[in-house]
Order: structure tokens, then sequence, then C-alpha cells
């Protein structure tokens, strides 16, 4: 038996690992709002803690994780790699179906794993309490149970329409010791100029980020912490595919294919990435698909083009897949998958040709994770079902060839919260809906000039 990516004892990578470093050319660096000028660390300063920014930069091949992320880290991880067998026999395909759960985390998704090492790097810097935005409640409840573990407080601006048709993530946060505001509110000077123009505004996460953005820009004991997109975001992630490599060769098995859903990239980025290096580094040819909904398309229909990251333009402007700043996503349920934006390194490797991505629409999404669930058991967040979707695509088209590949993917969290969603595609509520190409074109307009 090889032991090529033999991890420590306990199962879990040692170091972060950055593709940053395999690449024939550095994905371009964020630009300054004001002077449109590469932004540098002291531009990012008031938001991030300097450990951070270095890792936002860096092109060193790999990182080490702090002992106390580690350590925090043993709570939920190593995460299971399984095999799904009974949904392969009962798609009748020949292909090898694996999955990585990251639904077993306290918060149920992927999302403490940056959460968790966030908290840790601002504590070193003396930063006492972070902010955030979150919109159905997943990255604030990572973010308030990393806060609580680290001893640090977490404000957390809570999209107004989701605090009051999603309570039991609110409930979530409250339990791990954050605060949690219905986002617009009168605790910041821009959600107090929102409420007087608009005193009923449901919200939208371009706005909580502003007021999230706001309070720690304030504040010398406070920062600001963002849940996907940012390379550093994508870099923690990385002990997804880490652990897979390992966990693969443990049952003999290599990916020809894995895939992942993608809002803002992160979880698809922390699978996929180590198989990417090993592509690059050791001529692998594993083909990797981000999965996104064709009714919020940034990779299969998007410009890849320089963007603000929210709505308000307050944000640096980064190179990615985008549909536009003032992008209105529409009322689809998968809450996580409506940025406008993809994360600048993933966005870099599509336009190199080294990741893939497809668009699929929601019915067959549902349907999919519908079909996984009766052979699996477990009930995946919609966000996840996407990938299952092109699994299933995939497997469909090992059956017709009768060729036996194997396939891997993130199941990126549970959808124990989201069965309401579950339920409107049961009584046929759910309809299919794709982004409109004269609505891209509109928003491609209105990109900043650079
Ligand atoms: C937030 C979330 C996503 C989307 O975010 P990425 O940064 O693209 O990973 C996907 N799945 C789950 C379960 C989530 O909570």
């Amino acid at each position: 038996m090889a032991t090529k990516f033999l991890l420590p004892e306990d199962g879990i990578p040692t170091s972060w690992y950055n593709v940053a470093a395999d690449l024939p050319t550095p994905p371009p660096p964020p630009l300054h709002p004001g002077t449109l000028q590469p932004a540098g660390p002291d531009d990012l300063a008031p938001l991030f803690p300097m450990g951070l920014i270095m890792q936002e930069m860096s092109t060193e091949p790999t990182i080490e994780i702090p002992d106390e992320v580690r350590e925090i880290y043993r709570l939920w991880r190593p995460t299971p790699l399984l095999r799904a067998r009974r949904w392969e026999k009962a798609l009748g395909t020949p292909a090898k179906i694996f999955y990585k759960y990251e639904g077993i985390s306290p918060a149920g998704s992927h999302k403490p794993n940056t959460a968790v090492a966030q908290a840790w790097y601002n504590k070193e810097e003396g930063v006492t309490k972070l902010t955030t935005e979150t919109g159905a409640g997943q990255w604030g409840s990572a973010l308030a149970l990393a806060c609580q573990l680290m001893g640090m407080e977490c404000l957390v601006y809570m999209v107004k329409v989701s605090y009051y048709q999603k309570p039991y993530r609110r409930s979530m946060i409250r339990v791990w010791g954050g605060e949690v505001i219905p986002s617009p509110s009168d605790t910041t000077e821009c959600g107090r100029a929102i409420l007087a123009k608009d005193p009923d505004s449901p919200g939208s996460l371009g706005i909580a980020i502003s007021e999230a953005v706001e309070v720690a820009v304030k504040r010398d004991d406070t920062h600001y912490s963002l849940g996907s997109v940012l390379n550093h975001v994508t870099l923690h992630q990385t002990v997804i595919g880490q652990e897979a490599l390992a966990q693969m060769e443990m049952a003999d098995a290599y990916p020809d294919f894995v895939v992942g859903c993608v809002g803002g990239g992160s979880n698809f980025a922390g699978i996929a990435f180590p198989f990417v290096g090993e592509n690059l580094k050791k001529g692998k040819k594993t083909r990797c698909i981000g999965v996104e909904p064709a009714a919020c398309p940034s990779m299969t229909k998007g410009l890849y083009a320089f963007d603000y990251g929210d709505t308000a333009k307050f944000t640096p402007l980064l190179k990615m897949d985008t549909l536009g700043h003032d992008f209105v996503p529409p009322g689809i349920h998968a809450g996580g998958l409506r940025y406008h934006g993809m994360a600048p390194m993933v966005s870099h490797l599509h336009q190199l040709g080294l990741v893939e991505a497809r668009s699929v629409m929601q019915t067959e999404v549902f349907d999919a994770g519908i079909s996984f669930s009766r052979s699996e058991g477990i009930v995946p967040a919609p966000e996840s079902n996407h990938a299952i979707a092109v699994v299933r695509q995939l497997a469909e088209d090992c059956r017709q060839s009768g060729e036996a590949k194997t396939i891997l993917f993130n199941l990126s969290g549970h959808g124990h919260f989201d069965m309401a969603a579950y339920d409107n595609y049961l009584d046929g509520k759910l309809e299919d809906y794709a982004y409109p190409e004269e609505k891209i074109k509109e928003a491609m307009k209105n990109l900043p000039k650079v």
C-alpha cells in the first residue's frame, strides 16, 4: 500500500495547501475601490488581521495550521469519506461514487473550517470581537461557534427576511453566545439611512455586509470576517481535499472527477485544489467541476472582470467570474449559492482551464438530492444537492458507456434547517428559472471601468 498522502495519526492535515504556489501565473491582486490601484496589506488592515492578509497574498506552497486550530478541528475532523454503494446500485451505474461529508461539523457544514482559523488569527493580534453578515444563517452560526471556542465576542447582521423566516440558525448563534441583529438595523449609519428611506426593507446580503464592515472599521478591538470568496478562506478549506486524498488512497481509489457546489466557491476549492495540485505537479488528470444554480450562473454565464464584492461598493475590487455587483438574486432556495461573484482563485483556475463549471435547474437539484437521500439516508443541504445533480449526470454517462469512472464529491452540509425548501419541492411548488441573458448584459454595463 502506498503512503504518499499519509496524514498524522489523528488523520488531520498539519498544513493548508496553497494552490497559488503551483500555478503558472498568480491571480491578479485586488484593487483599492477608491484609487483602482492594487490594494496593499495596509488597505486591508482595518478589516482583517495581518496573519490572514499575508495568507491572502501568499505564494508559499503550504501554511502550517496553528496547534490550537488543529485541536479544535479534532472536534469533528477528519470528516468521513463514504462510498455511496446503495445509491450506485439504485442508479444502475458502474461508476464508483465517493463523498466527503462535511455535515458532521457542529454547525452542519464546512464553514467552521475557516471560521475557527479566522477567529484564531484575529485573537492572536488582540482583536476581541468579530462582526459578519449572514443570509440564511450558516456562516453566522459557524462564526459564533468559532468565537465561542476562542473566547471572543461575535456580532452577526442577519438579513431581516431570513431572521424572521429562518429562526433556528438565529437560535444557534445565540446558543453559542453570539449577538444577532436583523439587518437593516438602527445600530449603524448605513442601516439607519436605509430604514429612513424604506422602513420595511427586507434587507440583503449587500446591506448586511455594509453594516458589519461599518462596525468593524469604527472600532480598534473589532474586525470583520468573511465566510467565502477570499483566498484565505479557500486556503483553510483545503483540509477537506487533503483528507480526501489520504482517505481515497486507503480505499485504493483515485478520482476521475471531483465535484462540488459553488456559491462563493470555498467548499469546492477545499475539495478540488489539492487534486488540481496533483494534476499540476504529477500530471494526474482529474476533472474538477464546480456546480452552480442556473438562477445564479456566475461561472457559466458571467464575465471574468474586476468587480465590487458588495452592492454598496465598499469592498476592494476583485477579478472574478461575476454577474455584476447589482445582481438581484431570484428567490431560489439554495440560499448559500446566491452571491453575484466567485472566489478570485476559483475564477482564475477556471480561466486557466484547470477547473470546469456546470449549471443546473433547481427541480433537477432537489430530485437528485432526494434520490441520494433515499439510498444513503443523509438529507443534504439544498446547496450540496447541486453537486449531487451533476454526480448523477456523470453516473448516468457511465451507465450508458459502461465505463467504471471514480467520482468524488463534497457533501458540504446537511439540510436539517432547510426542510421547508424540501416541502416546497415535494408539494410541486418549485419552478425552474434560468437567469436571463438580457439581465446579465445589462449588469455588465455597470461593471467598474478598470
Ligand atoms: C455556504 C454554503 C455553501 C456555499 O458556499 P461556498 O463558499 O461556495 O462553499 C455550500 N454548501 C453549504 C452547506 C453552505 O453552508
